[in-house]
């Protein structure tokens, strides 16, 4: 299999994807990729895409929480 977007290589990895769960930010560690040597491209796989949206909808106790810092473009020194 070759990426779509370069003809690379393509490998198992593992993501940590950005996402929204009920407005608020949140982050899934260690989410199976693909992913391609050569532009860094990731792809989800169905089944996984599916399961991280049904894990979504639970209630699911994160590993941690963090506060994070965020910048407004507008207020850039
Ligand atoms: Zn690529």
């Amino acid at each position: 299999m070759q990426c779509f977007e370069c003809g690379g290589k393509l490998k198992h990895s593992v993501t940590t994807l950005h996402l929204q769960k009920g407005g608020r930010p949140i982050f899934i560690e260690n989410v199976p990729v693909t992913l391609c040597e050569q532009c860094g491209e990731e792809y989800l796989s169905g089944p996984v895409a599916e399961r991280v949206g049904g894990l979504l909808d639970k209630e699911w106790q994160p590993r941690i929480t963090l506060s994070v810092p965020v910048f407004n473009y507008k207020m850039a020194v």
